[in-house]
């Protein structure tokens, strides 16, 4: 049972909003509703599409019990809610709803989703460099009293006129004290005459996410601003370089840690340096303290430490690396030297 969406579309290509996989040993099936008709006939290939009027997940359920030889269904706890489960249950005959539905200790879509195909990586490497582009865009309206939504608004504006179908999360500007708030969404706070300004977004390209952060300067900073600056930009860099094929993601994390305790700034990284990328913002490997997961070929991480003083100042550099058989390859080569504006 694959009820998850990017999951489902991963495995079948179908990008619907409502659909579930079944997947035997003999057949694949996938369930979807009257709206997806013709898109579904469209995007899938690999499997048989059936069109249902209630639930998908529950027709698949219903579907993978009337299987000769099926005795068992798994399905990922982590995207299934307790609601759901009921549901599914009762959905079955009797004799089946204790012994049927098994939940799976792992994931067995994540792993293969981690590790990005050439095609796959292109696009990402594409939608990255879209990235890229707008925040080159956008540095042109830096200036003391543009409201941080401005900035955000004509981001996304242009991501989509430039061919983004959307962007991976809620774009993150954060300005001056502001700008200590690691997730601080847009306000329509006017930029500071002096001060950080966060720029941390993505896009989404062929339904992959980019995701990268810039942290540029409005005036002259002051000399603790820039040292601090430097000590996450050298930890950013030191992770980077950390990354390569079979190297634990704990390491990586580390990597970027050391250098900033080394800067007495270990309390103000309160945040793990980076996570998996891919057709979900975050999604596995994740890149913190004492994850064991070593990287493979093909994996697509960011790499993002920050520092961050609670009503001063805050600091983030992030990139996109691919790894590769030799090390990392960084997706979003826009400049990280410190930006005075
Ligand atoms: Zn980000
Ligand atoms: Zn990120």
């Amino acid at each position: 049972m694959v009820t998850h969406l990017p999951d489902v579309r991963y495995l079948s290509g179908f990008t619907g909003s409502s659909a579930a996989l079944a997947v035997t040993r003999r057949a694949v099936r996938i369930f979807t509703d009257g709206r997806y008709k013709t898109q579904a006939a469209e995007e899938v290939s690999a499997a048989r599409v059936e069109i249902v009027s209630n639930s998908p997940a529950v027709s698949a359920v219903q579907w993978l019990a009337a299987q000769p030889g099926v005795d068992e269904a798994g399905f990922n706890p982590m995207q299934t809610s307790v609601a759901d489960l009921a549901r599914w249950r009762a959905s079955l005959p009797g004799r089946l709803r204790r012994s049927f539905l098994s939940s799976l200790p792992d994931s067995l879509i994540e792993p293969l989703r981690a590790v990005k195909d050439n095609e796959e990586l292109a696009v990402m490497a594409e939608a990255a460099l879209l990235g890229c582009t707008l925040f080159d865009h956008v540095l042109r309206m830096v200036r003391p009293g543009v409201p941080e939504i401005e900035i955000a608004a004509e981001l996304e504006h242009q991501a989509r006129l430039l061919g983004a179908e959307g962007m991976s999360f809620e774009t993150i500007a954060a300005s001056g004290a502001r700008s200590a708030l690691p997730h601080g969404r847009a306000t329509s706070n006017p930029l500071p005459r002096r001060g950080f300004l966060t720029l941390d977004f993505g896009v989404i390209l062929k339904g992959y996410c980019s995701d990268m952060t810039r942290t540029v300067y409005l005036g002259k900073p002051k000399a603790e601003e820039r040292r601090a600056y430097d000590a996450v930009l050298e930890a950013q860099e030191a992770a980077v370089a950390a990354v390569g094929a079979g190297v634990s993601c704990g390491d990586i994390d580390e990597a970027a840690r050391s250098v900033l305790r080394g800067h007495g700034l270990a309390e103000a990284f309160t945040h793990s340096t980076g996570h998996g990328v891919g057709l979900e913002i975050h999604e596995p490997p994740r890149v913190g303290s004492g994850q064991k997961t070593r990287l493979q070929p093909g994996m697509v991480i960011t790499i993002e430490p920050g520092v961050y003083l609670e009503g001063r100042f805050g600091i983030r550099i992030e990139d996109m690396v691919a790894v590769t058989r030799t090390g990392g390859q960084v997706l979003t080569p826009a400049p990280k030297a410190l930006i005075e504006l």
